[in-house]
């Protein structure tokens, strides 16, 4: 039942992310008992198991030199009852083919990662994911009725959404006070366990959605699902400065829009098409009527007449596919920068306040230029959340200490204005050792009571979210000399997944 074969275990080293540590063994689980086995195994054994689904998560979660569980086949069963607007997806399910599913009821998941072609049920569930529409429609959390999970000695059990808690973690009515004072008024928040909608809902379930696999392994997901609304349209904004950007967001998310995303000037520079600005918001909205959607795109255009310097639009969603283009064309460009270039995600999710946008963007880019590094900046701007791409030339001596210091100088950022370290991808291995910064000692130590009271012998992930003793997020990097040592040609596919996006290979695939 364990692969324990060199070649397999390299093929399982990468994720996407900055990180290659290569496993002690793979195993590939091909039913809810079989998860079963191998928890049983790894708790009488202490051998810890890192779950994992297609590998596209990027704070690192995914890899580790424990036993990797490969979730991203095994469980493919999926049904659809439009009656009750549910899915039923098993672990290894992916969000488009659930969507695949749903659409010819008219019905669809609305978060809308922009990884749905690879990311599984399993993975989204555990990193909270989201995406552009989540800034009308929020996370995976709110979309999860029920999930079946296996816990660490070895049971099944179902966790449903308004069934309250089972428990196993019990919160004190002081904790219960602090709790709202300490985490951060941010839209989105993937950074650390959920204790704050677990206060509010009291449902064990938000204790399990974002835990990173480090509480148990989800096998079975109950999706709810939501009408495709009828229409569409949108708009693209060019903005002059990154002031007039920031003030538009909190008009436009006022008018109830499906998506806003922004590119910033250090990534419309390596596109080719796109226009020269330095900001772009593309916005999205949806509605019940062509004519409600126009109108409120015509709403958009006229209040923010005297800040865009470049204004097009977009009436169905034909033409909004058209404006959309060249966000997509941000994934390719960036895979045809030099190899000496890397892109790496050490500072990839943050997450502010929406009155702090413009402030940490003007953050973002102010430090990067501090320390010499490159960035890509975009993202999710109506929910205050940036994604930034750090292009360091690995060739130049000090990289990797300029790295660090980037990351770290963007952590003081994040704090100052009130953030958090991840709108969507999670803490994973990467920034388990910044928690305690974001949410203080105190949480940091129910963090830790939550962890023991669901994984006692530590068989989930050790490292992640609870960070390891000697924490060093920039250690075990995939680019670089000292990088672990896997055979070549191996290496050679694994960038060729990273590049293409091409998360859905079977990993035993790369090791043939
Ligand atoms: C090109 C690209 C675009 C992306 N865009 C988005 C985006 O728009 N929005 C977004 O949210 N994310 C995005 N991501 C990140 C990633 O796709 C998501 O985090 C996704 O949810 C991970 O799913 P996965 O199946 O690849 O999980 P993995 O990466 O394999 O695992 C992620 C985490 O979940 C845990 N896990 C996985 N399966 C299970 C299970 N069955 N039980 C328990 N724990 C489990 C793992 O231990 C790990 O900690 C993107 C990534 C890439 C490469």
């Amino acid at each position: 039942m364990l692969l324990t074969d060199p070649r397999v275990r390299a093929a399982y080293s990468e994720g996407a992310g900055i990180y290659r540590i290569v496993p002690a063994a793979v195993a590939i689980p091909q039913s809810t008992d079989e998860v079963v086995r191998l928890v049983t195994q790894a708790a009488a054994s202490r051998q810890a198991l890192i779950p994992r689904g297609a590998g596209s998560g990027m704070a690192g979660g995914n890899v580790g030199s424990d036993i990797i569980v490969d979730m991203s086949a095994g469980l493919p069963s999926l049904s659809v009852d439009p009656q009750r607007r549910l899915a039923r997806a098993g672990a290894s399910v992916t969000w488009a083919a659930v969507n695949d599913a749903a659409r010819p009821y008219g019905l669809r998941l609305p978060p809308d990662p922009s990884s749905g072609a690879f990311a599984t049920s399993g993975g989204m569930v555990s990193t909270n994911a989201a995406g552009p529409r989540t800034v009308h429609y929020g996370s995976v959390r709110k979309w999860i009725k029920a999930l079946e999970i296996v816990e660490a000695d070895g049971s099944v059990r179902i966790l449903e959404r308004g069934a309250g808690n089972q428990g196993r973690f019990t919160l004190t009515p002081d904790s219960r006070l602090l709790i709202p004072t300490r985490f951060p008024k941010t839209r989105k928040n993937s950074g650390g366990y959920a204790l704050d909608r677990f206060v509010e809902t009291g449902d064990e379930i938000d204790l399990f959605i974002g835990a990173e696999g480090t509480l148990g392994i989800v096998t079975d997901v109950h999706w709810r699902l939501d009408p495709i609304p009828a229409d569409i349209a949108g708009a693209a904004l060019g903005f002059a400065d990154l002031d007039a950007m920031a003030e538009a967001v909190p008009y436009l998310v006022s008018l109830r829009p499906s998506a806003v995303e922004l590119l910033d000037e250090s990534l419309l520079r390596l596109l080719p098409d796109a226009p020269k600005v330095a900001c772009l918001l593309l916005v999205e909205f949806e509605r019940e009527s062509a004519a409600a959607a126009r109108g409120v795109v015509g709403d958009a255009v006229r209040g923010l007449k005297h800040s865009t310097v470049h204004v097009e639009t977009a009436v169905n969603r034909a033409g909004l596919e058209q404006l959309w283009n060249v966000r997509r064309q941000a994934s390719p460009a960036l895979a045809r920068l030099p190899p000496t270039q890397r892109s790496l995600q050490v500072i990839e999710d943050g997450c502010v306040p929406l009155d702090a946008l413009g402030g940490y963007v003007a953050g973002l880019r102010a430090t990067a230029a501090r320390h010499g590094i490159p960035v890509a900046i975009f993202g999710h701007a109506g929910d205050g959340h940036v994604h930034v791409n750090a292009l360091p030339d690995i060739t130049r001596p000090g990289w990797r200490d300029a790295l660090r210091r980037l990351f770290d100088d963007v952590t003081d950022v994040l704090v100052r204005l009130g953030g958090v370290p991840s709108g969507e991808h999670g803490v994973g291995r990467l920034r388990a050792g910044v928690l305690e910064r974001f949410y203080g000692r105190e949480v940091m130590e129910l963090f830790r009571n939550v962890k023991r009271a669901y994984d006692p012998l530590t068989i989930f992930n050790p490292g992640v979210i609870i960070p390891a003793t000697d924490w060093s997020p920039l250690d075990a990097l995939k680019v670089g000399d000292d990088a672990a040592a896997i055979p070549a040609d191996i290496a050679t596919r694994l960038r060729d997944v990273e590049r293409t996006a091409a998360w859905a290979t079977p990993k035993l695939q790369l090791a043939r």
